[in-house]
């Protein structure tokens, strides 16, 4: 347990004074950013929102020579207890106010960002240049930040052809326990943070560290041209094991910008959300806006009121792509591959979804809760291709042994999956149980949609029921040598390492916080 020194009074009042008043916050304030998608943490004793990078290093500086442990949060859309707290008494730094774009440098071909920007600021503010970064955000990315998805691995938009998050950055400055700078980088040697490699990877060191290691203040991004074109396409597939060797095949060409694929249980969770966003004329103007030409648009417009409905409640799974090129006949040449891929695996369906993912990236989050109002937790493995069938049946038969208690308490899943790089594939789980929401959801779902749910009491007896899954999935892809992004305090990490890279990442976190008052807990220091 981490020692609580001293909060009440004057380090609270000294914190204060860094940050200002109106940037501390306490008490019944803090419960919708001490929650995560899934659950609240022990009480903090504050939240602060530093307003500059300097802030952020006093704040740290402070709180770990008062003794007081810390934890950050970035957008908050995580769900692995990765920001709320452990125990008592922490420190959570809200980093909402360090969300400036420095600069984009057009010559060098990168962006250099506060950590606590969103993915949908920084589109928008590369799209003015007809820039992108490579990957280029999370669905979540309306709230998720750079530095929340840096901090955890991250995949969606941009993924299939560039890799995820920690592939898409050079450099970061890190916030280490006594409150000073590390750059890593080119910038290590304190040049320009123009390219990522100069020595051993010190940038990749901090990705995917669950802030374990330190803070992250600021960071750069490489730049690429937008592509001017684009297309979506969809399948659907009678099996798994269809689905699952289509999109192994079509991985190993590298022909998308952005894949996804959902089974039947989240496809009509899905197309709830699209009932509602079809009935809005923004979204269909927003589908227009983004597709190659109005006629398509058009087309994909009707669509999505005709065929879609229908076709995606009968199929078992369905993959979906966003194809981009410098031209059409480059996307047309790339959708002709991934057909003739598809031959005798799938057949193709209206490419609704993915137009309207495309349309709007970053949707609001209507998905933190189910289409019934129910609540929403994920959970996911990355296997080995040759890993996935066993897996899959081993989940199969996993489902059936629980059948008659979910189906007694409400409980339902459904799965989401996608290929990452070549070799690997992401098995998402999404857990659904009837239960209350909590002041997390009221901040983040909007109004206008929360009304139109049902709302549900509170449910110990089905939640028991999806907190015992989501811990028996945990261990059932560990055993099929699953490994994880986004470990946060829920998946184990640390207690799967081999001695010799378990004593190499302690060193690591002692250099860097020796007291182990940075996200206690996280990645299991
Ligand atoms: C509706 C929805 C859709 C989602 N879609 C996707 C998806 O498409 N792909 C995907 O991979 N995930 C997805 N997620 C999960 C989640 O949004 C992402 O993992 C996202 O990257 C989290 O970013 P964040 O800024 O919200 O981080 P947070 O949740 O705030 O934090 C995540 C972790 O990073 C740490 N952290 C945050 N900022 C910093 C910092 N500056 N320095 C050090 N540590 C830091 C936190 O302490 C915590 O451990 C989704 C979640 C939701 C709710």
């Amino acid at each position: 347990m981490t020692e609580t020194i001293d909060v009440a009074g004057s380090t609270l009042e000294r914190l204060a004074g860094i940050v200002g008043a109106a940037n501390l916050l306490t008490g019944d304030a803090l419960a919708p950013y001490n929650s995560d998608v899934f659950r609240a943490g022990a009480v903090p004793a504050a939240m602060v929102r530093p307003q500059s990078v300097e802030q952020l290093q006093a704040l740290v500086a402070l709180a770990t020579g008062a003794g007081m442990a810390l934890t950050v949060r970035g957008g908050g859309a995580s769900y692995t207890d990765g920001y709320i707290a452990r125990d008592e008494g922490q420190l959570l730094i809200d980093m909402s106010g360090l969300n400036r774009i420095i600069t984009i440098d057009a010559v060098n071909g990168h962006v250099t960002v506060e950590a606590g920007v969103t993915w949908a600021a920084l589109r928008e503010a590369l799209a003015a240049q007809d820039l992108r970064t490579p990957f280029w955000g999370p669905f979540s990315g309306l709230r998720a930040t750079v530095g929340g998805s840096m901090s955890q691995h991250t995949i969606s938009h941009g993924s299939a052809l560039y890799g995820i998050s920690a592939d898409s950055v050079l450099s970061m400055d890190i916030v280490t326990a006594d409150g000073s700078l590390l750059r890593t980088g080119t910038a290590a040697a304190g040049v320009a943070p123009f390219m990522r490699h100069f020595g051993p990877d010190l940038t990749g060191l901090f990705t995917g560290d669950c802030g374990a290691l330190g803070v992250k203040a600021r960071m750069t991004l490489p730049v690429i041209a937008r592509r001017p074109t684009h297309r979506p396409i969809s399948f659907a597939f009678p099996s798994f094991d269809a689905m699952h060797e289509s999109m192994r095949l079509i991985a190993r060409e590298r022909i998308e910008d952005t894949h996804f694929a959902l089974d039947a249980a989240l496809s009509q969770g899905q197309i709830a959300r699209q009932d509602r966003a079809g009935a809005s004329i923004g979204m269909a103007l927003s589908i227009l806006r983004s597709s190659p030409s109005i006629v398509s648009g058009l087309q994909q417009v009707v669509k999505a009121g005709l065929s879609a409905r229908r076709q995606i409640s009968a199929a078992k799974y369905m993959t979906h792509y966003i194809v981009e090129g410098f031209d059409d006949a480059e996307v047309r040449a790339r959708l002709h591959r991934i057909r003739a891929i598809n031959e005798g695996l799938g057949r193709e369906i209206a490419a609704t979804v993915p137009a309207v993912v495309r349309a709007m990236p970053f949707a609001p989050f209507y998905n933190v809760l189910g289409p019934a109002g129910e609540r929403w937790v994920p959970l996911h493995g990355n296997l080995p291709h040759s890993a996935v069938p066993d897996f899959h049946k081993a989940y199969m038969a996993f489902l059936q042994s629980r059948e008659a208690e979910m189906k007694a308490l409400g409980v339902w899943c459904g799965s989401m999956f996608g290929a990452i790089g070549s070799g690997g594939f992401l098995y998402e789980i999404a857990i659904y149980w009837p239960d209350e929401i909590s002041a997390y959801h009221e901040s983040v779902v909007p109004a206008d949609y929360m009304a139109s749910l049902p709302r549900h009491g509170d449910n110990p007896a089905a939640r028991a029921c999806a907190t015992q899954l989501k811990a028996d999935l945990v261990d059932l892809f560990a055993t099929h040598g699953a490994t994880n992004f986004q470990l946060g305090r829920a998946y184990p990490y640390a207690d799967r390492l081999e001695p010799a890279p378990l004593a190499l990442v302690k060193a690591i976190k002692a250099q860097l916080d020796p007291t182990g008052l940075i996200a206690p807990g996280n990645l299991g220091l």
